[in-house]
């Protein structure tokens, strides 16, 4: 898993460390549904951490602002 290309990563591939740790200007925010969206899968699910690379702290606190997003359905609960 330690393998990192100079390509543009094909959607899924697991970076070192958490995006949000990294860049400290990211912010999570249930009302950003485009900067959600890259953590919810086709089907609407919320990608595990494995995918997201995030770490628990931030994990936690996206799959909370997805959660949120989702009673003002600004997010899908189930895309089929
Ligand atoms: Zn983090």
């Amino acid at each position: 898993m330690t393998y990192r290309s100079k390509e543009k990563p094909a959607m899924y591939v697991p970076r070192k460390g958490c995006r949000f740790c990294i860049d400290k200007d990211l912010t999570i925010d249930y009302k950003d549904v485009k900067g959600l969206q890259k953590f919810i899968s086709n089907y609407g699910r919320i990608e595990s951490r494995k995918r997201t690379g995030n770490c628990v702290k931030h994990q936690r606190k996206v799959a909370l602002a997805i959660k949120r997003a989702r009673i003002l359905a600004l997010l899908p609960y189930v895309n089929k």
